[in-house]
């Protein structure tokens, strides 16, 4: 391997520079990669979605292409270090959160399980955005990630996409997707071939009008105002023109008939943001001939649509005027599809364009694709019974549950090797290829030796972590790290942290040290999640700053929270941090991350929390807050008030007031904090106060059974026996075996 690599590098490995290796290493990867027959088959899966959150590739290609660990034995003997060359990689930034790593995780397995299955998405110069601190605020400035040599190929791919009076003309660009051990397909992402970079002044402002020069520019553009709604809509009719000309010249390419689309064809839409693919599918095949009906029952038997949060900001309902400005080829054929749901339903809710006329493009999807599921159970449940329970009402036959996953190779394989080469020498390999598997570690339960060594690794991870962070790794580190929202409750947790600060100020010293741990960003325009990332930038300056609070308890919030940060903190917590309110949380992954890791969840029984809960026992997990049932009726009813529990219990009125006390007011932005305290107590939507309490309780509880050792290590050894089922291989599996049939 050395030869090879030193071939590659055209000099001996020990005088290059680590980017030389990375080069070096990356077109090693692409040979490889290259070699590999591309998945066939009859019938082929084609995701397409807004967000890819990739994350670095090398070190995943190489566990792929089982060559890491013979690479980095190589690079050790000529002196080098392979994660330090990993850092040299940057992180492609094409996603937001959880739904874009989940539809990154998807690829992996997919190509794993040796499936036909292309992603299609959008190449975003900028990204999301990189996140700055500044002055205990966030600032938004670009994050530029492509490279002349990086894992973009560009291919001789190109479309022409129609706009209202103009077209503009796309480019496809390519990353290869590999399996693990087997199987390798492809990731595209259109661009534009005119976009300009330096239309972008002034952090991430850019002239949203300028449409050929910005489009592909950043990943969820501001969207506060008209121009900003109409670019987002421009992005995704270019994102779903391009995909589905691709398709269809890919069958024309296999001499398919069109008529048969949905026999070699299925299309999986990842939330609403690809949903005008049904409109502009049917405009496409109808220009070739195909009769109307004829277009509609073929298209609607190739869509598949996922839906992945019941929150109102995600289930789009753009008004009928912006398509008609944006895409007015496409209003009539929506104006059809609506037509043929009034003609048969009365039911205003079923509708596609409302009274006020929006185009609601979730039902749109579920009346004109045959699959409608959700991602966990619980959520899949909520779906039915609430949100879309008038389509379930008239198709129960489409709705179908996906409990989310995530690929181990990356989730532990290439984050935790340390963790991951114990395992393997206890229970054999088989577990990388069936993650069930796992579930032989429970016969170590009470073997001493085995718990001392989890506890040992665990340390290990802690203190590589502390190095870099600046962090005491004898503490405990209770972690949260997740997209900054509301429903999330970073603010519950922040409550959590001013409440251990009076704590230890009032004499009552923890039993250890206490690391809290946050990493989030927040929407640019999204005030009050960016007055969260105040309070707690404020908090963490004043315990820092209290020499009587810092030996005790240490408060960070990492800046730029993403892929790369999440590889290096999951493997060191103690305690995972997954506290939304019960019904707002779809799934999470985060969650599955960390207990794979042997982090013991703290949260509520939301998401695919519940699923976790389950399957580790109420032993293994810490469990507090309202059900579920309980918030929907809240909300029904409108009975929640805030200002009742801040009013009739001291303990909250004190943590709360603490938001505006002088000693935060002098640090802090009292305009900031002022609107976050005041929200608190007159409207927290998202029901922050509810379970303060029994979460400053549970929480309590965790920290005290944390001493007891032995017994933590055995709730840290049953969590990762019993993460097998969130592989996302699994997952993925059971698309396949309900949905995809490929
Ligand atoms: C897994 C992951 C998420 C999703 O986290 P949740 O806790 O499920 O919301 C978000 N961002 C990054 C970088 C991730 O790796």
């Amino acid at each position: 391997m050395l030869t090879k690599l030193t071939n590659y590098a055209k000099k001996p490995i020990a005088e290059c520079t680590n980017e030389e290796i990375y080069a070096a290493l990356m077109q090693l990867t692409k040979d490889l990669a290259a070699k590999r027959p591309v998945t066939s088959g009859n019938r082929k899966l084609y995701y397409v979605s807004a967000e890819f959150l990739l994350g670095k590739l090398l070190s995943n290609n190489l566990i792929n292409l089982g060559i890491r660990e013979e690479v980095s034995a190589a690079l050790k003997e000529a002196g080098k270090s392979l994660s330090e060359i990993e850092e040299c990689e940057n992180e492609p930034s094409l996603g937001n959160g959880g739904l874009g790593r989940l539809a990154a995780c998807f690829l992996d397995s997919i190509a794993t399980l040796q499936l036909p299955g292309d992603g299609i998405g959008l190449n975003y110069h900028f990204g999301l955005f990189r996140q700055l601190f500044r002055e205990e605020k966030q600032y938004e400035v670009p994050n530029p990630w492509i490279t002349d040599d990086g894992w973009l190929e560009k291919t001789d791919v190109a479309f022409t996409i129609p706009f209202n009076g103009f077209s503009l003309k796309s480019r496809m660009y390519d990353i290869a997707v590999l399996g693990y051990e087997g199987g390798a397909n492809r990731l595209h992402l259109f661009d534009v071939t005119t976009l300009d970079e330096d239309l972008v002044k002034d952090g991430i402002n850019f002239d949203k009008t300028d449409i050929a020069h910005n489009l592909t520019l950043f990943l969820y553009p501001d969207d506060s105002d008209r121009a900003g709604h109409l670019l987002r809509i421009y992005q995704q009719y270019f994102m779903v023109s391009n995909a589905a000309q691709y398709i269809l010249a890919q069958e024309k390419a296999m001499d398919h008939t069109l008529k048969s689309l949905d026999k070699h064809v299925v299309i999986q839409i990842n939330d609403t943001h690809p949903s005008l693919i049904i409109p502009e599918l049917i405009r496409l095949l109808t220009a070739e001939g195909i009769s109307t009906d004829e277009a509609i029952r073929i298209v609607s038997n190739t869509c598949a649509y996922t839906n992945h949060t019941i929150l109102a900001e995600a289930l789009e309902k753009w008004p009928l005027e912006y398509l008609e400005e944006v895409v007015p080829h496409l209003v009539p054929i929506i104006l059809e599809l609506d037509k043929r749901v009034k003609a048969k339903y009365e039911d205003e809710k079923l509708h596609i364009l409302d009274e006020s006329g929006r185009v609601h493009m979730a039902h749109m999807d579920m009346h004109y694709g045959f699959s409608v599921n959700g991602v966990a159970a619980l959520h899949t449940e909520i779906l039915k019974s609430t949100e879309l329970a008038p389509f379930y009402a008239i198709y129960p036959e489409k709705f179908n549950n996906k409990t989310n996953g995530i690929t181990f190779r990356r989730w532990i394989m290439s984050c935790n090797p340390e963790l991951c080469e114990y395992i393997t020498s206890l229970i054999g390999d088989g577990w990388k290829k069936d993650a069930t598997e796992l579930e032989k570690l429970l016969a170590f339960k009470e073997d001493d030796e085995v718990l001392n060594r989890m506890l040992a690794i665990k340390e290990n991870n802690k203190k590589a972590l502390a190095k870099e962070l600046d962090l005491n790794p004898d503490s405990i580190f209770d972690i949260q790290i997740k997209r900054l929202h509301e429903y999330k409750r970073q603010q519950m947790n922040a409550l959590y942290a001013i409440y251990k600060y009076f704590e230890i100020k009032s004499g009552k010293l923890p039993a250890r040290p206490i690391t809290m741990i946050f990493g989030a960003k927040a929407a640019p325009a999204y005030i009050i999640a960016k007055d969260i990332i105040h309070l707690i930038l404020c908090l963490s300056k004043i315990v820092r700053e209290d020499p009587e609070v810092s030996p005790y308890l240490k408060i960070v919030m990492v800046e730029n929270y993403n892929v790369t940060f999440a590889e290096k903190l999951i493997p060191a917590c103690d305690i995972s941090e997954q506290i939304s309110l019960a019904s707002k949380e779809a799934s999470g992954t985060g969650n599955m991350k960390f207990m794979l890791n042997g982090a013991v969840t703290l949260g509520t029984m939301d998401g695919a929390n519940v699923e976790i809960s389950e399957l580790v026992g109420e032993d293994n997990i810490y469990i507090f807050g309202e059900s579920s049932d309980a918030v929907i009726e809240k909300y029904a009813k409108r009975s929640y008030r805030s200002a009742d529990i801040y009013d009739g219990d001291p303990l909250v009125e004190k943590l709360v007031d603490f938001i505006i006390d002088k000693k935060m007011i002098r640090i802090g932005d009292p305009i900031c904090l002022g609107r976050l305290y005041k929200d608190i107590i007159v409207k927290d939507w998202f029901m922050a106060l509810l379970d303060l309490r029994a979460y400053i309780d549970e929480k309590e509880r965790a920290f005290a059974d944390y001493e007891n050792r032995r017994e933590w290590a055995q709730k840290m050894l049953v969590n990762t026996a019993k993460a097998g089922f969130f592989s996302s291989d699994r997952t993925i599996a059971q698309y396949n075996e309900d949905i995809w049939k490929l």
